[in-house]
């Protein structure tokens, strides 16, 4: 009969999850295939064994990991650690080639560890997919109304934690019906799309911009006060005024309106200051159109 030590060794080996076993001196006394698969690790020599040690060398030389080279060394003394002090708290170990992987370290009985590794790079990969999915907007690329809403109410409790500035704007295209109505709805998507465009081209990268309604945006610009963000909705509006839209043939003539307000002390709530921006915007339109009101307080 086979030995059971053997027997459970190719089965294994079968396994598909990456498997160490090391004892308590932290040397691999069994390393399964899909292990040594995971890492392109060879196999030692007959009679020799890897310590752990050797196998983070080894992954080191190779670049394994999805890490700045300055940080390989804490990196590898940190797994060492983690593995050595027995911490069983799954976690994820991102390979430079993409692939991520589950890692959990089991203690075992006689004081050594049990490794595994299972690959949830396809897992990670659809719940990233999906989470831009619900978070931004499918025509214009921006963040989508409920994603704005979430984003700005944790950069206004940021802005009051840290008594920081913080503007929002509310920008609404003009007339965006007649443009519908003249060149058709997609041509009214494309403009759509190219708005927003120039509204993150205008606006810093560190700023949130969300589609809040059909022709509708919304930017909250971050440590910025009020005559600043004044000044970048009136640079965002020529920019968008001023320069036409190429749309297939066409080339349209597009504006919008903006109300901004900026956050006061005494306000508590980060959808007060929304609606203060909304009603700036509701002067700016019955003033004409194509104009930047602030609202006053
Ligand atoms: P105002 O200057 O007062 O804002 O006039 P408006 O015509 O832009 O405003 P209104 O609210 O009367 O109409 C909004 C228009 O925006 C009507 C609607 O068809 C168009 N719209 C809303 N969402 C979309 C969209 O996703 N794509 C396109 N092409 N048009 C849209
Ligand atoms: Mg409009
Ligand atoms: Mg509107």
């Amino acid at each position: 009969m086979a030995d059971w030590t053997s027997v459970l060794a190719s089965a294994l080996d079968e396994v598909e999850y990456g498997i160490v076993l090391l004892d308590k001196e932290m040397r691999a006394r069994f390393i399964n295939r899909a292990y040594h698969q995971m890492l392109s690790l060879p196999v030692p020599p007959a009679g020799k064994v890897y310590h752990y040690a050797d196998i983070l060398d080894f992954a080191r030389t190779v670049a394994l990991w999805d890490i700045p080279a300055s940080a390989t060394d804490s990196y590898v003394a940190n797994r060492m650690n983690l593995v050595q002090s027995g911490a069983q708290q799954p976690e994820h170990l991102k390979f430079r080639d993409g692939r991520i992987f589950k890692f959990v370290c089991k203690v075992l009985p006689d004081g050594g560890r049990m490794l595994t590794y299972a690959d949830i790079t396809d897992l990670v990969q659809t719940a990233e997919q999906l989470q831009i999915l619900a978070t931004v907007d499918d025509l214009t690329k921006v963040l989508n109304r409920r994603q704005f809403l979430a984003s700005f109410e944790s950069e206004f409790n940021r802005a009051i934690s840290h008594e920081r500035p913080l503007a929002v704007m509310m920008i609404d295209a003009d007339d965006f019906k007649r443009i519908n109505d003249e060149h058709g709805h997609s041509v009214g998507d494309e403009v759509l799309r190219a708005v927003a465009e120039r509204c993150r081209s205008i606006i810093r990268k560190t700023d949130i911009v969300g589609r809040v309604g059909g022709e509708e945006f919304a930017a909250a610009l971050t440590e910025t006060d009020l005559p600043n963000a004044v000044q970048t909705a009136e640079r965002l509006r020529r920019g968008v005024a001023e320069e036409p839209f190429e749309i297939g043939e066409a080339r349209l003539r597009v504006t919008i309106s903006i109300g901004v307000a900026d956050r006061h002390s005494e306000d508590k709530d980060a959808g007060q200051l929304l609606r203060l921006a909304d009603r700036a915007l509701y002067a700016a339109k019955a003033r004409g159109r194509n104009q930047v009101v602030a609202e006053p307080r």
